[in-house]
């Protein structure tokens, strides 16, 4: 028997028969009907290695690719009422020593794969001596095998992701199952996840975005998962033509060859992903392009989804283009509360720049970042006619439950309400709201109680994306979008530069386009003519860097502090 948690109801209630995880590289499936029984058998060994039956509550590490492996193990801890916490193999020993000792884990669990990574680690300085188990490669094949669901209580079941670590260093966040699926339960209803989807997760598998999103939904909805690893965008492509493609058109070395050829209905990434599709998709062959483009069209790709980062309007635009207007759909998360704000399913609904709307079951707030006064709607201006722009707040079943070892943080980051129904989550990110003509107005059943009203825009991290320069407030996400639609800016980072006439200057970091700036040269002057009439003049930058590289994270966030550290070394002596 399993614990009778609402994932596993949702599971045993699929048709055993239908798929649940592909691997895209050897076109190997497994179905609903084995899942249950392979987290049964995983569970015991979880027991075995530990030698006792209650490890309610513990940490469980693990370091598995993506793979069915990977959403076995997720569930086989769930099961044992422990706590999930998944290691990216992308991490540097260093960085698997700060979870496994911040976490206190119990267990380390490896698959093969990556079985040597884990014993490195182990023989290094540990402050705890997590258990040791390697995970051979699951046979699948225990189907139907009965798995009975006992109502037991969840325990402490539930998952351990780590920030990002964009600001700080990365933060211990407690999911419970509750909240795990409170937040699955909000996009299942937002987007419409089925039976009849077929995923193609391209995500790391240590981030909300490819667990929650990615995994927990599908799962929840009886959607097919395939698993394309490592991610490689001329991979991608030649996955989504697949069905698209005659047979005489097929190269017999395509290792897709061997599936039937379903095709692929929802795609979640990072901007940065779609970004390299874009560029990668020119360098296609004709006969791939059109196979591709007719894949990605909204008949077929009936949802593509963009997010963990501020979608630039260009590249939503050339998808757009790309696809014959099939628009991305942005929403906003993070680790702490999983999605939060989303765009509609109506294509009305995805406005450019904006993240849309409080999540089904999300309740959200702004709160004046001057006057930190609540933001009533309706009071979007101040006296002067100024947009007032607050900082998101949230509250709800699917915000965490703390900061892992830091009531600190957690007690700096919720704020008590006067109402009484409970704390609101700060999320460091602020907004401002705005009403935005023909949206809002869905006739869809699935998005008529939250896709209403005025629309959330991001304008960035209190911390590092609001610029306080001579005494006007500058949102370097809105510098980044405009930036971005010049033609010679390929990638920009815009920053805050101390200044002691300004207070902060507005920096701009620029990667060019050497297509259109072939001799690689940009002058501020030429800057400012671009984006003259695009932005008042206070928010056109003052300075100007152009770099070959801007470092990011695997999520495709950039640290700001650091960066303008770096490049802007002289504003800091
Ligand atoms: P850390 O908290 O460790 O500094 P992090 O905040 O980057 O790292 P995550 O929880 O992975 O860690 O990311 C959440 C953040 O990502 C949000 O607070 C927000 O700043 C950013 N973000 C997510 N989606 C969007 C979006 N659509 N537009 C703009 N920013 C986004
Ligand atoms: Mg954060």
């Amino acid at each position: 028997t399993l614990p009778k948690l609402p994932v596993f109801e949702a599971i045993a209630r699929h048709d055993p028969d239908s798929t649940a995880v592909i691997h895209s590289n050897s076109g190997r499936r497994f179905r609903y009907g084995e899942l249950l029984g392979d987290v049964y058998k995983i569970r015991n060994r979880l027991y075995k290695a530990a030698g006792k039956d209650d490890i309610d509550g513990e940490r469980i590490a693990f370091l598995v690719e993506n793979s069915y492996d990977y959403v076995v193990t997720l569930l086989a801890i769930l099961a044992a009422k422990s706590i999930a916490v998944p290691l990216s193999p992308a991490f540097p020993p260093p960085e698997l020593q700060y979870i496994l000792n911040h976490s206190e884990a119990l267990m380390l669990l490896s698959s093969a794969k990556f079985a040597q990574k884990a014993e490195e680690v182990l023989r290094t300085e540990l402050d705890v001596e997590p258990a040791y188990l390697q995970l051979s490669k699951f046979q699948g094949g225990g189907l139907h095998e009965k798995v009975t669901l006992e109502k037991t209580e969840p325990g402490s079941a539930g998952m351990m992701l780590y920030t990002s670590g964009t600001t700080n260093r990365p933060k211990g966040v407690l999911l419970p199952q509750s909240v795990m699926t409170a937040q699955t339960k909000s996009l299942l209803q937002a987007w419409e996840y089925s039976p009849s989807d077929h995923l193609l997760h391209v995500l790391p598998l240590h981030h909300i975005h490819g667990t929650i999103n990615a995994i927990f939904t599908p799962l929840f909805s009886g959607s097919t998962i395939e698993f394309l690893f490592p991610f490689n965008a001329d991979a991608v492509w030649r996955r989504l033509a697949a069905p698209f493609l005659t047979p005489d058109q097929t190269p017999t070395s395509e290792p897709h060859r061997h599936h039937h050829h379903s095709k692929i209905t929802l795609l979640t990434a990072v901007p940065t992903i779609y970004a390299r599709l874009l560029t990668a998709h020119k360098a296609l062959p004709p006969d791939m392009q059109s196979a591709t483009r007719t894949a990605i069209s909204p008949p077929h790709l009936r949802l593509a989804i963009s997010g963990s980062a501020a979608l630039p309007t260009p590249t939503k635009r050339a998808w757009s283009d790309l696809s014959g207007g099939n628009v991305l759909l942005e929403r906003f998360g993070m680790t702490e509360v999983g999605m939060a704000l989303s765009c509609g399913l109506d294509a009305a609904d995805r406005v450019d720049g904006s993240v849309g709307w409080p999540l089904p079951g999300v309740e959200a707030r702004l709160v004046d970042v001057d006057t930190h006064q609540v933001m009533e709607r309706g009071r979007e201006r101040d006296a002067d006619g100024r947009e007032r722009v607050g900082e998101i707040q949230l509250r709800g079943p699917t915000v965490f439950a703390e900061y892992w070892r830091n009531p600190e943080a957690t007690a700096r980051e919720f704020v008590d309400s006067k109402d009484g129904r409970g704390q609101w989550f700060k999320t460091g990110d602020v907004a401002v709201r705005r009403t935005v003509e023909g949206a809002g107005k869905s006739g869809l059943p699935s998005q008529r109680d939250w896709a209403r009203g005025d629309m959330y825009f991001i304008l960035g991290r209190r911390s590092a994306d609001i610029i306080k320069s001579g005494g006007e407030k500058v949102s370097a996400l809105e510098v980044e979008r405009e930036m971005l639609a010049l033609p010679q800016v390929a990638e920009v980072a815009v920053v805050a530069v101390p200044s002691g006439k300004w207070g902060q200057k507005v920096g701009a970091v620029v990667i060019l386009d050497r297509e259109n700036v072939p001799e690689g040269k940009w002058s501020p002057l030429e800057m400012r003519r671009g984006l003259k009439g695009r932005l008042a003049g206070y928010k056109i930058p003052q300075v100007l860097k152009v770099v070959d590289h801007i470092p990011r994270n695997a999520m495709g966030k950039i640290n700001k502090k650091v960066l303008v550290k770096e490049i802007f070394q002289d504003a800091f002596s």
